[in-house]
């Protein structure tokens, strides 16, 4: 069977491939790993250069909801990666320079999955990254 790509994935849910959705996936084919939406923005603008930076935003941000575009949260501008169902995985961030590496684990257990079912409520999604300090950036502190 082969992979479902981010384009069999938004057809799959039943939302129209538009060329504005096509382009901002296949950007990511082209930026540097996690590029910010402002990267994203200038791949596309290659293709459609009448873009702008809300329509990048309003587009990355259904394909978040949509699964298909994991965001990672960082203080000096969010970053995003084409999300990967068959591999859920969480992120390591560097507070100094930014530096974002993915992590093979998964700190959510049943116990709040238990803890939210007392108060009613089903859990069907989480966030979580590990905010620190990188290799280069430990070193670097060291050196001062
Ligand atoms: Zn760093
Ligand atoms: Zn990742
Ligand atoms: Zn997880």
């Amino acid at each position: 069977m082969t992979k479902e790509t981010p384009l069999d994935l938004l057809r799959a849910k039943g939302y129209k491939i538009t060329p504005q959705r096509r382009a901002v996936l296949q950007a990511f084919a082209s930026c540097p790993p996690f590029p910010t939406a402002q990267q994203l923005c200038e791949e596309v603008r290659k293709q459609q250069p009448d873009v702008s930076l809300d329509t990048i935003y309003r587009n990355l941000s259904l394909l978040t909801e949509l699964d298909i575009v994991h965001e990672i949260f960082r203080s000096s501008g969010n970053v995003y990666e084409l999300a990967d169902a068959t591999h859920h995985h969480h992120h390591l961030v560097c507070t100094e320079c930014g530096h974002t590496e993915c992590i093979d684990v998964c700190p959510m257990t049943d116990a709040y999955e238990q803890e939210a079912a007392k108060k009613g409520f089903a859990i069907t999604g989480h966030i979580f990254e590990f905010y620190g300090l990188c290799q280069k950036c430990q070193q670097k502190l060291h050196k001062k």
